[in-house]
């Protein structure tokens, strides 16, 4: 299905895409025109001896994605939206750009010949593209959580095949491969993963219930996407954090906390067994932990913003709320239960913020959807192991179907 690809260039002579040994490391983003996306692009520009754009992706946004390519020679540009295909052609006609659409498309630029590929597409629609980079023998460096939180094992194993770690880009999990000392691994005691407690943080719970899009859409620290930016306020990007957790640094539920810090300078924090306790600190800026994947295994100077603790003063950490914030619970109980569970939660929540954003069910109607699905698929006992991106983009359907009649019946 989705085939329709048009690159008629070969990869290998084309301006940006073949990855070379000592000129500057190419990097594919994709999932070019978002937030993450922007942050990787900033960095890759703002060193061209270093980094070269190899291929870059978007859903839709045709004009935007085709300014980018132009802007930073790419090789390859693809929409995962088919409709867009010719709008995209035309945009970048005689610029030697090859293009691509659907989810060809999207493999294809997930395997264009490059160093490092970026991850930044948002939810689940990112689990192949993720795939097919591994499956090319690209590096991943990783925005897209729900790739792990849906086929975290998949994910995983092939990146073990390929020999190459997936280099997270969420900035709580940057900030624990940071003080992970994997030699040690047994010593570690526990992994916590920092929440700024989003915008509702302090709220009653009857104001929650009501918020708008506008409201939970207003992060006080992080500027980014809308789907990450509701996760946000209702903690169940912290939810999917666990997991993406879990997956990258094979712990266990029972070593994988989650403390509140409404500053946002630590972002992660490693116990070992001695009693030291080793934090990650930096500003609240996406480009800290793309410009060190981008980077590693080395460090490079990246034009990042800078924090200065006197002026901050103080730090300060609380427990999280699972009363007023029910999905971080709910998430949990998802990666207790294993298997499926985690995708089906994460395709329940999908559905429930896309349409809490388009005001078709109150903020406290996330939680509560979630739930249900969840629920329906235990009730049925099919949760079971994770077998295939096939069998998890199956289920992954199955529950946004039932997230559907959930979603009819929800007051
Ligand atoms: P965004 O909405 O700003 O951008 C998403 C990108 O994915 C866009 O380029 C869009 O065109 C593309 N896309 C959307 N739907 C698609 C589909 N069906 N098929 C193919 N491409 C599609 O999102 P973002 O905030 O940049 O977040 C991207 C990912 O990174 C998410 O998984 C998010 O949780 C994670 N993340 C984001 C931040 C952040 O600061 N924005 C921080 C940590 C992790
Ligand atoms: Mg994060």
């Amino acid at each position: 299905m989705d085939q329709a690809t048009d690159s008629g260039a070969d990869p290998l002579q084309s301006a940006g895409s073949s990855a070379t040994e000592h000129g500057p490391k190419v990097i594919s983003v994709l999932g070019a025109t978002g937030s993450v996306g922007d942050s990787s692009l900033d960095i890759i520009s703002s060193s061209p001896d270093r980094y070269r754009v190899g291929a870059v992706t978007a859903n839709g946004n045709v004009e935007k994605l085709a300014q980018i390519a132009i802007e930073t020679k790419a090789g390859f540009a693809a929409v995962a939206d088919e409709q867009c295909l010719d709008a995209l052609k035309d945009a970048l006609s005689g610029t030697g750009i090859a293009v691509g659409a659907g989810e060809a498309g999207l493999a294809e630029a997930a395997a264009w010949p490059a160093d490092m590929v970026v991850g930044a597409i948002v939810g689940a629609a990112g689990i192949r593209p993720t795939m097919a980079a591994l499956e090319a023998g690209n590096q991943v460096a990783l925005a897209n959580k729900e790739a792990l939180v849906c086929a975290g094992d998949l994910v995983m194993d092939a990146a073990r095949r390929l020999g190459k770690p997936i280099l997270p880009v969420d900035s709580e999990h940057s900030a624990i491969f940071q003080i992970f000392d994997d030699a040690n691994r047994d010593e570690i005691e526990d992994v916590t993963i920092t929440a700024s407690g989003g915008p509702f943080r302090t709220w009653a719970q009857g104001d929650i219930e009501k918020a708008t899009p506008e409201q939970a859409l207003n992060h006080p620290n992080w500027s980014m996407g809308a789907k990450v930016t509701i996760d946000s306020a209702s903690l169940m990007n912290k939810g999917l954090e666990v997991i993406e957790a879990h997956h990258l640094y094979d712990m266990p539920l029972e070593k994988l906390k989650v403390i509140v810090h409404p500053q946002s300078i630590i972002h992660g924090l490693v116990t070992y067994s001695d009693g030291s306790m080793l934090a990650h600190l930096g500003a609240a800026d996406m480009r800290i932990p793309v410009a060190h994947c981008l980077a590693w295994p080395d460090r490079a100077p990246a034009n990042t913003r800078r924090i200065s603790l006197v002026e901050i003063a103080q730090l300060t950490f609380e427990a999280p709320d699972m009363a007023r914030f029910p999905c971080l619970g709910l998430a949990l109980e998802a990666l207790r239960v294993g298997g499926n569970l985690p995708n089906i939660m994460n395709a329940a929540n999908e559905v429930a913020v896309a349409a809490f954003l388009d005001h078709q069910l109150p903020f406290g109607g996330i939680a509560r959807m979630v739930e249900a699905v969840m629920d329906r698929f235990v009730q049925l006992g099919e949760v079971g192991p994770v077998g295939s991106v096939d069998a998890v983009l199956a289920t992954d359907a199955a529950a946004r179907c039932v997230a559907d009649e959930v979603r009819a019946n929800l007051v």
